[in-house]
């Protein structure tokens, strides 16, 4: 009896001092997010995310229908691709790979760390210009970029390592699996993406509009793109988890108008940049 009890302690300290070694160890403490400077705080590995995101979308393209439509697969490459060349320095690991998940009428789109995105293909029904392609790419993208991902798979360990700490699981320790990847997905609201907190979706709002700009796509798109999500889910109701985490449309809209200038201002300084580099390659 008493052997169980102390043993039960043994664990809840070892559980305890995991956590806290993570936490002064693994913290990336000094990393900070692109674009808005937060500073990121995570206790996953990240050549270990990268590994175990790969393996479970790999898991996930031989499970899934996937589309064969020429059209919506060329699309998402051809934006995508343009995406991640202004990406680069914040996925640094990354092996592209942009997959069209066939799934009639679902909006729904992910990305995930190594540089791996899944649209599915009712979201080219909404975004039907390249722009508002890269408007859902791009926010996706800055999940990963902005480590919102990371963070969350973090938590996950911590909870996982609290269900040690009560004996509910026996092995682990937090460790991170590509089931815990695969799970972590398998979440999605079907509206659009995993469910981040507000904060964490203006963030990544913020980010991909900039990232856009970049690309050399107006980030204007975004506007009219949020605008037709919203009517489209005026329609049928949200499930109330979406409607908790999600911004409402109102204040992501007055969030979009807000930062839209400085966007504005990057979309125009790469088209100078783009005719600056085009004139080079037609002098003869
Ligand atoms: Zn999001």
């Amino acid at each position: 009896m008493f052997d169980a009890i102390w043993k039960r302690v043994f664990r809840v300290g070892v559980a305890v001092s995991v956590v806290m070694a993570a936490l002064l160890v693994g913290g990336t403490g000094c990393s900070t997010a692109p674009v808005t400077g937060r500073p990121i705080f995570d206790l996953v590995d990240d050549a270990d995310v990268t590994a175990k995101s790969k393996q479970a979308f790999a898991q996930m393209k031989a499970s899934h229908w996937l589309s064969t439509d020429r059209a919506k697969i060329e699309r998402l490459q051809r934006v995508g691709e343009r995406l991640a060349e202004v990406v680069f320095w914040d996925v640094p690991d990354a092996e592209w790979e942009f997959v069209v998940f066939e799934a009639p009428g679902e909006v729904n789109a992910f990305a995930m760390a190594g540089g791996k995105v899944g649209v599915y293909s009712g979201t080219f029904d909404v975004a039907t210009t390249d722009a508002e392609l890269a408007v859902i790419i791009a926010h996706e993208i800055a999940h990963v970029t902005a480590r919102h991902v990371h963070e969350k798979l973090s938590e996950g360990m911590v909870v996982e390592a609290g269900g040690v700490a009560l004996g509910v699981a026996s092995a682990g320790y937090g460790a991170l699996t590509s089931a815990a990847v695969t799970s972590l997905y398998s979440m999605s609201s079907g509206v659009l993406g995993l469910s981040f907190d507000r904060s964490k979706e203006r963030e990544a709002d913020r980010i991909g509009l900039i990232y856009m700009a970049r690309a050399g796509y107006a980030p204007r798109a975004a506007i009219d793109l949020w605008e037709k999500i919203d009517q489209l889910g005026s329609g049928r109701s949200a499930p109330p988890e979406w409607l908790s985490t999600h911004p409402s449309h109102a204040d992501r809209m007055a969030r979009l108008y807000e930062w839209l200038p400085r966007a504005e201002e990057v979309y125009r300084r790469t088209l100078a940049e783009r005719a600056r580099a085009a004139e080079v390659l037609t002098v003869p």
